[in-house]
């Protein structure tokens, strides 16, 4: 393809994504094939000639889009969002266009120092404690996604214990076999709603992994007295806690562990690196009134966040900030001769590699600082509070039918989760008495443990009901739903934080809901 043929190529491209943006509501959000639809779409092998972009292009329609799940569908409520946007997809092109595996300063300095700009801009937006800027010891650096940041802090906190343990040493066998008998003992922590990505990246990392509990009683947050007891209760055992996953938003109801009270266990077990995973829900912190949340992270060691769910930015984009930023180079700086470069010599430069697990890197800087300058400060306040705001009228809509629905949690962070009343009325049978003051009537229900024989009839008879509507609306088209099941309750997740989100899209997949729990109850009477 010369540069007349791109031209061609490409404005027709950008044609053909604008108007799928523009009939993005109007088709259905849920993808209807069957696994294996695609091959017999496709020839046995590649063209032996090359072929022209329209007969490529035309091969989107016809092979590609039957396949599609519509993420950026306002009717897309499942998960949480994998936001995108115009101008980040024109920071991906340039950044296709000006492809280099930059992982040194020097393989491209503009993609090293945008990345340290951008990211301090962030810091700033987030408020973050000042301890994670690059003027001082921290810095942040763009990771693909969440489970990389997770993995990344997670083999630097391991390798930092043991380096307290044994850094004394002098080199040797020895000192490695100490070493070895060290990293056998740790163990990683995460808590019980975090992310699969904190157990994940024990098992890459290769250290044992334990779960905190954070029971419905403490509406699903790590608190600092059952983080404490795990951390005893692991040392009891002769195992040696260096790591703790906090989150902030967890997948299953956007919960934010107790970071406040945590700051003071941080404190007495100072080798416990503490690292907050706010993937979707850090986001909000680019609202004041959300960044009182921030203030106890200068007690943790980092902080990552994902540009690519509720940030505009088209995946992949998770950043990451460090306290030390020493952390992650003592860990994962290796540097071979072919490496060696004088800018790196001279420590004058940032090569972020050593603050990643792979080599090359790409310039991901780019979109998001496209992002920022579009949308400014404001833009982006303004979508946050505009989505968090869908999330509460839904949440009036659920809690204005306490005969057919029952809040578990939310609405936090465009987030509610719900069930679906065994029959209708029927919500408070079995359960205990519902404060007045409660927005839900029905919400106290849930903290029951369910321990009677009425109570787990009830869970076991709303259970299917709500699996049931659950299922329908899903193979109705219309919307895409997630759910969960905490502690044996199925809930059905809604979020209203996709960039294209609007109030007649929730007031609709509300009718959808009503409509569809009022069909089973009705069968089942
Ligand atoms: N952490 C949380 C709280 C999440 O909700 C998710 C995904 O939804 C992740 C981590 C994983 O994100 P990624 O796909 O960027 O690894």
């Amino acid at each position: 393809m010369n540069s007349s043929q791109f031209r061609e190529a490409s404005h027709a491209a950008i044609e053909e994504i604008i108007q799928y943006y523009d009939t993005l509501a109007s088709r259905p959000v849920l993808s209807t094939v069957s696994p294996g639809y695609l091959r017999p779409l496709l020839p046995n092998g590649p063209p032996q000639t090359g072929e022209s972009w329209p007969a490529i292009q035309s091969d989107i329609e016809r092979v590609i889009m039957p396949g599609l799940t519509h993420w950026q569908s306002p009717n897309f409520m499942a998960f949480f969002p994998a936001s995108s946007t115009f101008p980040s997809m024109l920071g991906e092109m340039y950044s296709a266009a000006f492809t280099a595996p930059a992982f040194n300063w020097l393989c491209s300095p503009a993609v090293t120092e945008l990345e340290t700009v951008v990211l301090d801009w962030l810091a700033g937006l987030f408020a973050l404690p000042e301890c994670f800027l690059s003027k001082g010891e921290g810095g942040g650096v763009i990771q693909g996604s969440a489970s990389e940041a997770v993995v990344t802090v997670m083999v630097a906190a391991r390798e930092r214990i043991v380096q307290r343990r044994c850094g004394h040493l002098e080199e040797g066998e020895e000192k490695e076999q100490k070493m070895g008998e060290e990293r056998i003992k740790l163990v990683a922590l995460g808590g019980e709603h975090s992310h699969s990505s904190v157990q994940k990246a024990a098992n890459i990392a290769g250290v044992r992994f334990r779960s905190v509990p954070a029971p419905k009683s403490s509406g699903f947050r790590v608190t600092a007295q059952s983080l404490r007891q795990k951390i005893e209760e692991c040392k009891s055992k002769g195992i040696e806690p260096f790591f703790m996953g906090l989150t902030l938003g967890t997948t299953n109801t956007c919960a934010v562990d107790e970071f406040e009270e945590i700051v003071a266990v941080a404190k007495d077990y100072p080798d416990v690196w503490i690292h907050v995973d706010a993937a979707y829900a850090g986001a909000a912190l680019a609202l004041p009134e959300y960044q009182h949340l921030a203030a106890p992270f200068a007690a943790f060691d980092s902080f990552n966040t994902n540009m690519h769910k509720w940030l505009l930015t088209n995946f992949d984009a998770s950043v990451l900030w460090v306290k030390q930023r020493r952390s992650l180079t003592d860990a994962l700086s290796i540097t071979p001769s072919y490496l060696r470069n004088e800018f790196s010599d001279s420590g004058l430069v940032t090569d972020y590699r050593d603050w990643q697990i792979p080599l090359g890197r790409r310039f991901r800087a780019l979109k998001i600082w496209f992002v920022l300058r579009t949308y400014g400060v404001d833009g982006i306040q303004a979508h946050l509070r505009n989505t968090i705001k869908l999330g509460e009228l839904f949440h009036s809509l659920v809690v204005s039918r306490p005969d057919l629905f029952t809040v578990v949690a939310g609405p936090a962070f465009a987030l509610t989760v719900l069930t679906v009343n065994p029959e209708k009325r029927g919500a408070a049978k079995g359960a205990r008495v519902t404060p007045a003051s409660s927005p839900d009537p029905n919400h106290e229900a849930y903290l029951n443990d369910f321990t009677s024989d009425a109570e787990s009839q009830y869970l076991a008879n709303a259970n299917t009901v709500t699996k049931e509507v659950y299922e329908r609306i899903n193979s109705g088209g219309e919307f895409f739903l997630t759910s969960t099941t905490m502690e044996g309750i199925f809930t059905i997740r809604v979020v209203s934080a996709n960039p294209m989100a609007e109030e007649k899209y929730l007031r609709r997949v509300f009718e959808v809901l009503v409509e569809t729990a009022e069909g089973v109850l009705t069968e089942r009477e």
